[in-house]
């Protein structure tokens, strides 16, 4: 195991100088902290996805690569040394222009993955110069050259073993005397082609990067002080949490508190590598650390909310006493890689929720070609614009009573999909988009306000 921790900083951290600046002083105070994983500058990536899904107008298009060239000059005009970064910075944007402009003819994913990735490659740039002026020894890592995934373009799947001799091999040796600044969200395939792992996918790049160095403790600095009861926006009493369990977590991540991205524990839990969650710009806030063991295991510990959800309803007939129904369906979803999320089943019916994971955003959407595949085993129905909420526990299926007082707060709304007792960690159901921030003030009240 190395004895130092990778520190992840989001898009608001590193948003401009006084934000990176704050960073590099969070690693300053912690010299256990050697390997930092960067997000692109906050908005950053909109943009970028926003050029890479086609814009036809040119001036638009322009005005779009100003608006980053903007970004990234505000930072470099508060260095003291700003000249080969800016060169760096330069040639970036110039090839962001001409990929835009390709994108605008035909967008492509894999297009889209080359254009998104200049965001971190951008931010690095500018945090490594940063650490360096503060007189740091810092050095910037092109985690591509680590960073291994199939072609999956936008939703890139990461593969361990490579990343773990690569990692060996060209990142453990440069943390011994320095502090190795680099990218989330980005890798690259067995063709040098870049990859990313969908939004907010650079908290799994450093679950992942832990794992491959051995690392002691995952940190992850983002612009909350922790993970909270709900998210504070919505129910405003919400309350930090200082610990809570890798099962409780996971379930949150799954289940769409927006703090992590869903398969960053994965590998953290894999390896038991601690993870704390903390705001970078109010550190001496502390923040929550997520653990195997936790000394306290309350029944309702959180409560998250996960928007965008499309629901697909098949319904058979033949499903009746039948067997194999369920199977061949998941053979289609599989085989069009659609990833699975909530599921309810009754004698005749089937509802399941489609993940959302990839780069584009958006609701997921059941293709054409696995919706014909399905229809030619039973009937399919597509709702979209919900929302799943979720209660966050411990034993929460082998509890009495709590039925009651969970589902009286959520009365007046129409839910649907009731999943509950696969995890003894969370309860959750799926209501209209339009109630959902409603759902959430209610259920907080009830069970954690009292
Ligand atoms: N920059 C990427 C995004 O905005 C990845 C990340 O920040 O985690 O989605
Ligand atoms: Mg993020």
């Amino acid at each position: 195991m190395s004895n130092f921790n990778v520190a992840k900083f989001g898009g608001t951290s590193v948003a401009n100088f006084e934000a990176m600046s704050r960073c590099a002083s969070i690693v300053e105070n912690n010299p256990q902290t050697k390997l930092i994983v960067s997000s692109a500058c906050s908005g950053v990536t909109n943009i970028l996805v926003a050029l890479a899904n086609g814009v036809q107008d040119a001036e638009q298009r322009d005005s779009l690569v100003n608006q980053l060239a903007d970004i990234h000059h505000a930072v470099l005009d508060q260095l003291s040394d700003p000249v080969e970064t800016e060169k760096s910075i330069q040639t970036i944007l110039s090839s962001v222009a001409s990929a835009a402009e390709a994108a605008s003819y035909q967008p492509s994913k894999k297009l889209t993955d080359h254009l998104v990735s200049t965001g971190e490659l951008m931010s690095t740039l500018l945090l490594t110069q940063i650490f360096k002026e503060r007189g740091n020894n810092a050095v910037r890592f092109d985690i591509r050259d680590v960073m291994r995934t199939d072609d999956n373009y936008g939703k890139a799947e990461a593969q361990l073993e490579t990343i773990f001799s690569l990692a060996q091999e060209k990142l453990l040796p440069l943390c011994e005397s320095n502090i190795v600044i680099t990218q989330g969200f980005i890798g690259s395939d067995s063709e040098g082609n870049t990859t990313t792992f969908g939004r907010g996918g650079s908290d799994y790049s450093a679950a992942l990067i832990a794992e491959a160095v051995q690392a002691n403790g995952l940190e992850i600095w983002t612009d909350v002080p922790g993970i909270y009861t709900t998210d504070p926006r919505i129910a405003p009493k919400a309350t930090p949490i200082p610990e809570i369990s890798f099962s409780e977590a996971s379930e949150m991540a799954n289940f769409g508190a927006k703090i992590l991205h869903p398969s960053t524990l994965v590998p953290a839990l894999r390896h038991d590598i601690p993870v704390f969650v903390g705001s970078s710009k109010q550190p001496e806030k502390g923040g929550t650390w997520i653990r195997h063991q936790v000394q306290s295991k309350p029944l309702f510990r959180a409560l998250a909310l996960r928007r965008n959800q499309t629901m697909v309803t098949l319904r058979s007939a033949s499903m009746f006493h039948a067997y194999g129904f369920l199977a061949k369906v998941f053979e289609i979803l599989a085989k069009h890689k659609i990833s699975v999320d909530l599921i309810t089943t009754s004698e005749i019916s089937v509802s399941l929720t489609l993940d959302q994971t990839d780069t584009t955003g958006g609701a997921p959407e059941l293709p054409a070609t696995a919706k014909a595949e399905l229809e030619e085993l039973c009937t399919v129905e597509v709702e979209n614009d919900l929302c799943v909420v979720a209660l966050i526990g411990n034993n929460i299926s082998k509890q009495k009573g709590y039925a009651s007082q969970v589902f009286s707060a959520v009365e007046n709304f129409n839910l649907k999909m009731i999943c509950y007792g696969a995890s003894p960690n969370n309860l959750c159901f799926l209501v209209h988009e339009s109630e959902s921030t409603d759902a959430i003030e209610k259920l907080h009240f009830e069970l954690f306000e009292q």
